[in-house]
């Protein structure tokens, strides 16, 4: 099922959040003990600490995590941030994802349309300031996303880039004030492939395309076999992050 934007705003406020020092506290108390925990456990977690108050968030580069998490918390809230950048192939990713699994497929959009932003900003933000095009399309439309929760989940890993290598399983989120789960941080490569493998898991095609980490189309290069994953993001530049994660 896909829900709208505005459905999920109205949900938010149906039941009253934690304090941020009741979140941090919780952090404090099992991020330790959750760290080698298995990501199914990590999530079923979660899920029975904040109930409805917790979500994940997917790319729909793979449906890993909304796979783990519809085996233990089914008809959780899935939200997707359509930039309206996205590949033809991504959206086609959610819909599958939205019409085959026991999850709840919320769609979250900016403010401004593309059209919108151009007449603000001009054409083809994305080139000459990435960054703030990426704050308006990404880090502000998830911020707000995420005030009808108290945590949230992600598939970041460990091992995709070296900014990525301290990613707790279950951290403190300061600048959302909100806990940050990451059940597969320590997943290797092939233990995703694996799992992709034996479960037959939804992949977005173009990771089979050497697309293998896919954004918005205009910041998205296909990769040679054997280079970083994520060099095919803004190539060509400095940026590295969205600024979702950091
Ligand atoms: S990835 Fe590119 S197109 Fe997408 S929001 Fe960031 S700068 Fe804009």
């Amino acid at each position: 099922m896909i829900a709208t934007s505005a459905a999920r705003a109205n949900r938010g406020s149906e039941t009253a959040g934690r304090t941020s020092e009741e979140l941090r506290e919780i952090v404090q108390h099992v991020g330790a003990e959750l760290e080698l925990a298995p990501a199914e456990h990590i999530i079923e977690w979660a899920f029975a600490t904040f109930g409805e108050r917790f979500c994940i968030t997917s790319s729909m580069g793979d449906a890993v995590v909304a796979h783990l998490a519809a085996k233990v918390a089914p008809g959780i809230d899935v939200v997707f941030l359509d930039t309206g950048y996205h590949f033809a192939e991504t959206i086609g990713t959610r819909d599958a994802v939205a019409a085959t699994m026991n999850v709840n497929v919320i769609t979250i959009e900016p403010k401004q349309t593309v059209a919108e932003q151009d007449a603000e900003h001009g054409p083809e933000l994305f080139k000459r300031d990435p960054d703030l095009c990426c704050a308006l399309r990404k880090v502000e439309p998830l911020r707000t996303s995420l005030d009808g929760y108290d945590a949230w989940a992600t598939g970041l890993r460990r091992a995709e880039t070296k900014n990525r290598v301290i990613a707790p399983v279950v951290g403190w989120d300061a600048k959302k004030k909100k806990v940050k789960v990451s059940p597969i941080a320590r997943w290797s490569d092939e233990d995703v492939d694996t799992y992709i493998a034996d479960n037959g898991v939804l992949v977005n095609p173009l990771v089979y395309d050497n697309y293998p980490s896919i954004g918005c189309w205009p910041c998205t290069r296909r990769v040679a076999p054997g280079d970083d994953p994520r060099s095919g993001r803004w190539a060509g530049t400095n940026k590295t992050e969205c600024g979702i994660h950091m």
